[in-house]
């Protein structure tokens, strides 16, 4: 059997500093915005290179909550990819804006560049590339598209923990990033948790205010706020893990490696990296015609995969309202309709990959 992810071998590889950092949480009597959630947020900052990180409850909210402190709200449009998960688009309904998507470049699955300016209106005020699968959008081209019509640009790093653009980690190359700690992602926490990384001192301090009732200074409310506040045991368990970022997302690289190389002659469709991209491998994907069928059989010879994702989000019932028909986005639906993620993490072996790679060559 090889699960497409092993969760509980990850956190049991932690076991010893995730049980202190709860012990520490315990004895600490303080439960919520601590000694905690400060020092994840600067070690997280540091990690990515960004000057602030402001620790939310999950990454969902760190989306919403980042287009609010923007501004952006009723009567605004944003856009979107296409192929994305559907929170990406959430974030944009939950704020009262509207999505509007746009089609990835075919070969890297991301936001293309060249087809943003014909989606700009007068309503257009921001841009959120999402760095698919692990692997950073093409950020240069989108930063000069949204610096010459004026648009914030949020990105969404939910599955691209330390991804490289050009070299440097995505953190603080647009306006901000939002991020999810969901339990399945390079860097997870034991329940939900999220963050918002950027290099503006001012959106930051929105950001602490919001997700805590709007308020700075206690029982001062200075706008109608939330709370979307990490908490101080999940931030201790994120520090604990945070040190193991690195080698997990290692490890992945080498698992990619060896299936980009074992596969080569499959009759699969690969990922493809561009030169300006440095992936951390959140997902390994892979296209194939008769895409369910693959996945049956790998199932039955003991292999686990997932498709990420079946349905795209203007084909999904919660957005029937905004009468986008289907084959209106057709290298989404092209996408959608072929994906396949094949089991990778930072705990599987290269046998294992090895055995994945084998049972492809028979049932590809
Ligand atoms: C996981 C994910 C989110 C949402 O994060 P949650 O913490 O689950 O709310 C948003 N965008 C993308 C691309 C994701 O993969």
């Amino acid at each position: 059997m090889i699960p497409f992810l092993d969760l509980k071998s990850i956190n049991l590889e932690s076991a010893e500093s995730l049980t202190a950092a709860f012990q520490r949480v315990l004895n600490s009597g303080w439960y919520v915005l601590g000694e905690e959630v400060t020092r994840f947020e600067q070690e997280y900052a540091n990690w990515c290179g960004a000057g602030h990180a402001v620790g939310v409850a999950n990454g969902l909210e760190a989306l919403s909550l980042a287009l609010r402190a923007m501004g952006i709200g009723a009567g605004d449009e944003v856009i979107v990819p296409s192929n994305t998960y559907i929170a990406t688009w959430l974030a944009v309904s939950h704020v009262g804006a509207t999505p509007v998507p746009v089609e990835p470049d075919p070969h890297s699955y991301n936001l293309d560049p060249n087809r943003v300016a014909a989606a700009i209106t007068s309503r257009t005020r921001a841009l959120m590339p999402v760095h698919l699968y692990g692997q950073a959008a093409d950020l240069d081209p989108l930063l000069a598209v949204a610096r010459q019509h004026g648009l914030k640009v949020l990105e969404d790093g939910a599955q691209a923990h330390g991804a490289r653009y050009k070299g440097r980690r995505v953190g603080a190359h647009g306006d901000a990033v939002a991020w999810s700690f969901y339990p399945g992602k390079n860097l997870g926490a034991l329940g939900d948790a999220g963050a918002i990384t950027t290099n503006d001192a001012a959106l930051a301090q929105r950001l602490r205010s919001l997700r805590n009732y709007g308020s700075s200074l206690k029982y001062h409310n200075e706008v109608i706020g939330f709370n979307s506040r990490l908490d101080e045991l999940q931030a201790a368990l994120l520090r604990a893990k945070l040190p193991t970022l690195e080698s997990g997302n290692a490890r992945r690289a080498e698992i990619a490696r060896r299936y980009l190389d074992g596969l080569r002659d499959v009759p699969l469709v690969l990922p493809q990296v561009p030169a300006f991209a440095e992936p951390v491998w959140h997902l390994f994907v892979v296209r194939h015609h008769d895409r369910d069928q693959l996945a049956r059989r790998l199932a039955e010879a003991g292999i686990g995969t997932v498709i990420h994702y079946p349905v795209p989000p203007h084909l999904q019932p919660a957005y029937a309202s905004l009468g986008i028909t289907p084959g209106s986005l057709p290298i989404a639906e092209a996408l959608h309709a072929e994906v396949l993620s094949l089991p990778i993490g930072p705990t599987m072996t290269i046998e294992q990959a090895d055995a994945v790679i084998a049972a492809l060559r028979r049932l590809a």
